[in-house]
């Protein structure tokens, strides 16, 4: 299967929504452990969610779905297991978390890197060749430094907004 876009119509979407929803099912299953309902249901919104979203945002989307309250610690505890099951990603910066854009494909997962528009928060999950990795972090070790995360979380500007602001210029 493809792996999430961002651009897929919001009909598509949801119906892959559910088939990456039922591929995560399968994946727990295989480790043994158990996608509840609601870690599913946390998922799911990870998922639909073009940006990333942070544990209190995910709280405030969850009372508002399912209408009863759901503590922090639990919260944290369950974002703890996506993330250990590696269905999501946790952007250290922001201290947020995004849906994993793989999650239902067979390729291999490397380190992700995240491209983050500070305009509109969408963010996308890319792939960033070995390579230059290596070299990144050959670069740091020259240093004196030693690369604890290679995940990198790049400030960017989304196509949208940049083609926004242009028109804004021009006008
Ligand atoms: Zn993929
Ligand atoms: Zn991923
Ligand atoms: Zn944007």
């Amino acid at each position: 299967m493809e792996c999430l876009q961002e651009n897929d119509l919001s009909a598509e979407r949801s119906h892959k929504v559910e088939r990456i929803i039922e591929h995560a099912e399968q994946h727990c299953k295989a480790h043994g452990s158990r996608l509840t309902v609601k870690r599913k249901q946390i998922l799911s919104d990870l998922i639909r969610s073009e940006k990333a979203l942070s544990a209190y945002d995910l709280i405030e989307l969850y009372a508002k779905e399912v209408g009863s309250s759901i503590p922090a610690m639990s919260m944290y505890r369950i974002l703890q297991f996506l993330e250990d099951e590696h269905l999501i990603h946790k952007l250290n910066l922001a201290n947020k978390y995004v849906a994993c854009a793989h999650i239902s494909c067979d390729h291999s997962h490397s380190v992700p890197q995240f491209l983050i528009c500070g305009e509109c928060n969408k963010v996308e999950e890319i792939s960033i060749p070995k390579p230059t990795i290596d070299a990144l972090e050959e670069t740091v070790e020259s240093r004196g430094f030693h690369l604890i995360s290679p995940q990198l979380e790049m400030s960017c500007v989304c196509n949208d907004c940049h083609i926004e602001e242009t028109q804004v210029t021009v006008q």
